[in-house]
């Protein structure tokens, strides 16, 4: 079968024909039909240091993906042949106390795909059928090969309740702003995006905001002041992993605000943490999706007129991967899908 690889410990990727995956007893095959670029992907194309500690080689790399089941393993009794389906990509041990306990997600040896174990850039993939996640029949399946990235978003809007709450979101990349169309459905008043990119912060104000800052020109007080906020945002979501904007979000909290962190920052990141103290901020650290209840959630609200379809920039054949990581490189891209039919 094609695949993307990574095939050497040097930037980039190759289509290569590979074997196609054997599935075990408790695995489901699947035929893959859309998959996304995720700012991992770019980190393992580009091969930077994170990547280069991390990815062992050859790796058929990527995890945002939807498919449909061919073929199924001698233990799989609730998945069949011809269900479409998208997957959980962190493939949890099953054994630590979190996973006994039902917290899958705060499993202590999760391994991912694309990353530990071969990944969706290919034309089957193989996974655990405790990974798997079936779509309701019809499903867009652009949107449905975006569900891993709406999980990290709507995991992170869904930490606290947002209706009636105002919310500053730092960071218009394709999750940020996938957030601002998340809070908007469930029922925030005032939804703030922060960027430095003009074209994301447009994307901002289409997915849902009431307002887009470009915080080289602009402040968050004055645009606060503007809508005639008085005390801070109830709820920050960081979604761009740079600093000063974690400082940015910080300083514009009321007392008691509520935080929650995605965007990954660099060690190097200092806080001011006597604000947090001040403020008596709550801040709660994100990864990953909830399993299952973040995909729950995303199908019923996808069901419920959620639009995330904006945020796809570029919908490409499967053999025009490069194109799509160098708009992603570019910083032109928001979400770029690969077609493997
Ligand atoms: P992205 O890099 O495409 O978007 C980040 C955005 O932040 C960019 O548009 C950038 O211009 C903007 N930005 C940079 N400096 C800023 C500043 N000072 N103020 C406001 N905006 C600023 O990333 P993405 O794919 O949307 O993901 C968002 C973040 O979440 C990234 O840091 C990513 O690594 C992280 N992430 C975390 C998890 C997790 O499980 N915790 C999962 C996926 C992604
Ligand atoms: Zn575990």
């Amino acid at each position: 079968m094609k695949a993307l690889v990574k095939k050497e410990a040097r930037p980039g990727l190759s289509l290569e024909d590979v074997p196609e995956p054997e599935p075990g007893i408790n695995d489901v095959l699947i035929k893959v039909k859309r998959t996304a670029i995720c700012g991992t992907d770019l980190h393992i194309y580009n091969w930077d240091s994170w990547a280069q500690k991390t990815i062992k080689v050859p790796m058929v790399i990527g995890h945002e993906f939807v498919g449909e089941i061919v073929d199924i393993g001698a233990n799989v009794n609730d998945f069949n042949p011809g269900q479409i389906v998208s997957g959980e990509g962190h493939v949890v041990c099953g054994r630590c106390r979190n996973c006994m306990a039902g917290r899958r997600h705060l499993c202590s040896s999760a391994s991912g795909i694309g990353v530990d174990r071969q990944g969706a850039f290919a034309e089957y993939l193989s996974l655990p059928m405790s990974n798997v996640w079936e779509h309701r029949p019809g499903i867009d399946l652009d949107i449905a090969a975006l569900f891993d990235p709406l999980g990290n978003a709507v995991h992170t809007a869904l930490q606290f309740d947002l209706l009636g709450e105002d919310v500053l979101i730092t960071g218009a990349g394709p999750i940020g702003v996938m957030a601002a169309a998340v809070c908007r459905h469930a029922g925030a008043r005032y939804i703030v995006i922060t960027d430095l990119n003009p074209d994301r912060l447009q994307l901002g104000l289409t997915m849902g905001a009431t307002r887009a800052v470009d915080v080289r020109s602009e402040s968050i007080e004055a645009v606060q002041a503007e809508l005639g906020m008085t005390e801070g945002f109830d709820i920050g979501l960081e979604m761009s992993g740079n600093s000063i904007a974690l400082n940015d979000l910080i300083a514009n909290m009321c007392h008691g605000g509520k935080l929650c962190l995605l965007g990954i920052q660099a060690e190097s990141a200092a806080v001011d943490w006597n604000a947090v103290i001040f403020n008596m901020l709550t801040i709660k650290g994100i990864y990953g999706r909830e399993m299952y209840e973040t995909w729950y959630k995303m199908s019923v609200m996808i069901d419920t007129s959620l639009d995330i379809s904006p945020v796809i920039s570029h919908r490409l054949a499967y053999g025009e991967f490069d194109e799509g990581f160098k708009a992603m490189r570019a910083g032109t891209a928001a979400k770029v899908i690969l077609n493997w039919e």
